[in-house]
């Protein structure tokens, strides 16, 4: 379901497609910078409970929190997670990051610009050619990131190491048993799946690097 027809279903709105809807001018870098700044800590927290989320054979889990601009809705949030359930070498579209991911979700809703890509991980290091105290994108990300029109210099990329420990077992198993409950008790469908994540230690510890596009890919150029 696309993010509009939710959205009509939770207001009542009558659903009005998004080629009918009045187009916003879209906004400079700066105030893109300041669209960022306002949703860092939501970005963060959204990409830590994505992470929770992730699929890989290792438990190398990764997650991601884009924030996107759409033509006539403005700014959306689209969350993503690492799929890898496998050992398999895979390569391009086929490899599924929690970066691509969330990336194609904001295309396939139309979004024009991708303000912010946000990861969090527990990971380091992909062992490329130096080591970093976050994890940054892989060269398959990087690569993507240089086709997707929607992606330009001044694109922020927001890595997080997530240090916090996990919560106890018990504990997600408590929320997790909330949440059913409330689904039982309801016949409306939930209004976001970040509820369903299992709860995240609110001990917010992060180490976090930041850098633009431009930033990243002369990071990359240069070693
Ligand atoms: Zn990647």
């Amino acid at each position: 379901m696309a993010f509009s027809e939710v959205e009509a279903f939770l207001t009542g709105e009558p659903w009005v497609p998004f080629e009918n809807r009045p187009k916003l001018e879209l906004p400079s870098p700066s105030e893109r910078r300041a669209l960022f700044e306002e949703g860092r800590f939501d970005l963060a927290n959204r990409a830590r409970a994505q992470m929770t989320r992730g699929v890989s054979y290792r438990e190398f889990k990764v997650g991601c929190s884009v924030l996107a601009w759409h033509p006539t809705e403005g700014p959306i949030l689209y969350d993503a997670y690492n799929f890898k359930p496998v050992k398999k070498e895979e390569k391009g579209e086929a490899k599924r990051c929690a970066e691509r991911n969330a990336i194609r979700f904001a295309e396939q809703d139309g979004c024009v610009k991708i303000i912010a890509i946000v990861t969090a991980s527990r990971e380091k290091s992909v062992s490329e050619k130096y080591d970093h105290d976050v994890l940054h994108p892989c060269e398959e990300c990087r690569s993507l990131f240089r086709t997707v029109p929607a992606i330009d210099q001044d694109t922020i990329v927001y890595n997080i190491l997530d240090t916090t420990p996990p919560l106890p077992d018990e504990e997600i198993a408590q929320h997790r048993k909330a949440v059913m409950d409330f689904v039982a008790s309801t016949s409306l469908p939930l209004p976001d799946n970040t509820i369903i994540h299992p709860p995240l230690n609110t001990e917010f510890d992060i180490m976090a690097e930041e850098r633009t596009m431009q930033e990243l890919q002369e990071l990359y150029r240069e070693k």
